[in-house]
Formats: C-alpha cells, structure tokens, sequence
C-alpha cells in the first residue's frame, strides 16, 4: 500500500517521526508521500524524502495559507524554516529585499526544483468551510493562489493533488477554464467529497480521487450531502488511490488517537470490502495508479 497523503512534516511527528516511518513499513506499507502546505512544510517534506528510502513529497499553499501570500513587502510572505527577514535562509539567498508581490510562487519552484523526488504540486485548492480555527480565506486570494500553482506545477510538467471542502463548483470551472495546463494524467482530488455529480465531472477530467480514514465514519459529515462509501461505490477502481492525511482523518476503530501512515492499510481494507474485491486486488490496482499518477 502506499500512502499518497500524509503530514509527517507537521509538528504532531516531530519527536517520533523516524519511528512512526519504520513501523509503517514493517507493516506493510511501501512508499510514504508528505504533503506541504505552504513553504515551511513544503520545505520540511522535501527534506524528509531526500534522505529516506520510498519517502516523496508534494509542496504547496493550501488555501488555508493563501492570505499568508500576500504582504507589501517580503516580511508578510510565509518564510522558509528558520528564517526571519533579518536571517534569510538559502532559499531567501539573494540577500537583497524582493519586493514582489509574488515572490512565495518563485521559492515554492526552487523547492520543487530542489529534489527530484517532488512528484506533485499540493496540497492546493480552495476550502469555503468555516473552521474554528481557521476563517474563510477570501475566495477571490484562494483562487488566484490556487491558479498560480496550477500554471506552476504545468511549467515543472508535475500533476496536482487537489485540497477541495465545499467548494467544488469553483475548482472545477478554473480546471475547465486551465485545461491546457494539466498533463496527463492531471493529478488527484485529495479527500474526497461532494456529490456524485462532481465525481462525475472529476473523474471527466482525468482526475484520480484519494479516499481517507473519514470513510470509515458513521453518518454524512457536517454540510456534504453525499454518504463518502457512495463515492467509492462509484468511483471506479483504476482511479481510486489510498491515503491517511496523517495526523487527521484517523480511520475507526482509532479514531481520536493520532493518524499514521500504517492506517492506510486500515483505509484500504475498508475500501476493499466497498468495492467486492479482495485486499491483494485493491493493494494491486490503487499501487499501480498512484505510480502511475507520480511517476513513482
Ligand atoms: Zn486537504
Ligand atoms: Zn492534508
């Protein structure tokens, strides 16, 4: 099984990272792939794949950070690991103040360019659920960062793995409207939700479609309209791939203790027995179409 989203990057793996790795492994997992969500993160998944063995990274601004983008000068830009406007780290190299608006665009390529295990351009996407901790970022900033990355991941002929919560509609009219910008194959909608209409449609653009530990959850989560298991029952097999968003979405029978990347095999055995076929069979089938998607 392979993981195809997960945060081992974040702080909830700082002190036992290298652990949580190992036993993943030993359980049966075979390539792990963290996701940045915007430069620090980024910058830490890459570090993280460069010196591990079946470990890649993705890098990218989740719409949550899409108004850390923004700033008159380069003080308000989302910096690197470590770095302060007084320090610059390597990437923040020139020495010199950039005072262009999109100067978080030129360090996420110089990430992207820096390992050849970057396989995608993620998590990005647009999010209008209001959280707790984290209010609607306005749309209009969440689509023009959004679109930016996607211009990107097109010039570095990288796919997309695509973070959507309720906002479906949008994401689908910018895809249709950068056709032209997405390789084949375009990449993969992360989490998936919405309807089966928007399944549709995703699936119409080529797009593969990532299931979490959430599907294993009683009910319909809070503003979605569709039952997750119905968008596996629909989704077909060759276009569904597996992943954990570690350390969120922890599938049952451990949910509210922290997500790891060993529970994709959890996620995969549900999925298995949504679909009808064996555990082989959907380790087999979803392997194959994560390699195929990042060229692993
Ligand atoms: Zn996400
Ligand atoms: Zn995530």
């Amino acid at each position: 099984m392979i993981d195809v989203h997960c945060h081992l990057n974040f702080h909830a793996f700082e002190k036992d990272c290298d652990e949580v790795i190992k036993r993943a492994f030993e359980a049966g997992v075979t390539e792990i792939i963290n996701v940045g969500t915007k430069i620090d993160s980024s910058e830490k998944a890459v570090e993280l794949a460069k010196n591990r063995e079946n470990l890649y990274a993705i890098v990218g601004v989740h719409p949550h950070h899409a108004d850390k983008t923004q700033g008159s000068n380069n003080n308000n830009v989302i910096l690197g690991s470590g770095a302060t406007p007084e320090s610059p780290t390597a990437i923040r190299d020139s020495g010199q103040a950039r005072m262009t608006e999109d100067y978080w665009i030129e360090q996420l390529e110089t990430i992207a360019k820096s390992s050849k295990k970057v396989v995608a351009v993620g998590e990005i996407g647009l999010d209008y659920y209001r959280y707790k901790s984290n209010d609607i970022v306005d749309p209009k900033l969440q689509k023009a960062v959004f679109i930016k990355q996607v211009e990107l991941a097109y010039k570095l002929k990288l796919p997309l793995q695509i973070h959507n919560r309720q906002a479906g509609k949008d994401i689908i009219d910018i895809l249709i409207n950068h056709k032209s910008y997405l390789i084949n194959p375009p990449g993969m909608f992360h989490c998936m939700s919405g309807d089966i209409d928007f399944l549709k449609k995703v699936l119409d653009l080529g797009f593969y479609v990532g299931f979490d530990g959430n599907v294993t959850y009683k009910g319909i989560a809070v503003g979605e309209t569709t039952d997750l298991k119905d968008l596996v029952r629909f989704a077909p097999l060759d276009r569904i791939v597996v992943e954990t968003d570690s350390p969120f979405l922890t599938p049952e029978p451990h949910r509210g203790s922290r997500n790891v990347p060993e529970y994709v095999i959890i996620v995969g055995a549900f999925l298995a027995r949504l679909k009808g076929v064996t555990f082989e069979k959907l380790k087999q089938q979803t392997t194959k179409n994560a390699h195929f998607i990042f060229k692993l």
